[in-house]
């Protein structure tokens, strides 16, 4: 009888641990599903794996967060815009910081980005502008011909034309305001005093060659006229002022290719034209309404000398340039 009861009981006990066995094993199967699949203990866990899809896969989920959150957008939209060139900075003018530090990747959008923020302090010191555009060489016996600078500098330069108003003031005006400038002197117009003009060279500014007699048809000229016109004004202010001009500036401005040969021909290195005019105080943009890095001012030595200079300086001004030599940018001594 009591054997019958402590076999009872032992298999009661075996029973009874079997059950606890088995109850155990399917529980802790069931606790790793529910583990893998985030299940009820998910909502520790969430943060973790929806920070890790973010995380690892952030090239396709830039796009997706561009559109779909919005709420993430102010970490994640800086690197995104970067990356996406051009709409990027233009569409967004509140980063400026992001878009001036990308130029060295994007060529062209840096225009656009350059132009909408002159909140890059123009009143600021200017670093040294290093030269990102290389003169073209002679080709084909031709110089070329330049109307406007194609740089991403914050750039401007001034050119002043003919040489007919010669007063102190113009010089005063230059140096005082630390600017210089591309002067394309007529030998009509200064012959009668042309001393005057190495007081701007004093002061760092240039001379370079706008012809003998300021000829407005001087495309239609013979060759042996349009030569004499360009080398002979050449000579004249290499023994005038000690130098050779590098570069020729037709009157009125048009040029053909016999005329890019004959000013290689008298050692010239660059036709420049201009794109942007100032005049009777106005400044006049062949497109636009600002300046923009690379412009090529032109100006005149004339009576609103002051008051054009004014108008020049309130623009680049504004623009956040510098005005920077052409001579010095394009390294041509
Ligand atoms: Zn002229």
């Amino acid at each position: 009888m009591q054997s019958q009861l402590r076999a009872g009981i032992f298999s009661w006990l075996l029973v009874l641990t079997c059950i606890i066995v088995v109850v155990g094993f399917a529980g802790d199967a069931f606790n790793a599903r529910q583990a893998s699949e985030g299940g009820p203990s998910g909502s520790l866990r969430v943060p973790p794996t929806a920070a890790g899809t973010s995380s690892a896969k952030p090239s396709n989920t830039s796009s997706a967060t561009g559109t779909s959150s919005p709420s993430g957008t102010p970490t994640r939209s800086t690197p995104s815009s970067t990356s996406s060139s051009a709409q990027g900075p233009s569409s967004h003018p509140a980063t400026p910081s992001s878009g001036s530090s990308s130029p060295p990747g994007t060529a062209t959008p840096s225009n656009s980005s350059a132009s909408n923020s002159p909140s890059a302090e123009p009143g600021g010191t200017f670093p040294e502008v290093p030269a990102d555009y290389v003169l073209p060489a002679i080709h084909d016996g031709m110089v070329p011909v330049l109307t406007k600078v194609p740089t991403k500098q914050k750039i401007v330069f001034l050119t002043i034309d003919d040489g007919a108003n010669k007063t102190q003031q113009q010089i005063d005006l230059l140096k005082s305001n630390n600017i210089k400038a591309t002067l394309f002197l007529a030998q009509l117009f200064i012959l009668n005093n042309p001393d005057y003009f190495k007081g701007f060279l004093a002061e760092g500014s240039k001379i370079e060659n706008h012809s003998i007699s300021h000829p407005l048809n001087l495309i239609k000229l013979p060759h042996g006229l349009q030569k004499k016109e360009i080398c002979q004004m050449s000579d004249y202010e290499q023994q005038q002022y000690g130098r050779r001009p590098v570069f020729f500036r037709p009157p009125g401005g048009p040029y053909t290719l016999s005329l890019r040969k004959v000013a290689a021909q008298c050692g010239i290195k660059a036709i420049v034209d201009w794109n942007v005019e100032v005049r009777a105080g106005r400044v006049n943009y062949q497109e636009g309404k600002s300046l923009t890095p690379g412009d090529i001012v032109l100006m005149h030595f004339r009576k609103e000398f002051p008051q054009d200079l004014q108008a020049f300086l309130t623009a680049q001004r504004a623009a956040g340039l510098k005005v920077v030599l052409l001579e010095d940018f394009l390294a041509v001594s």
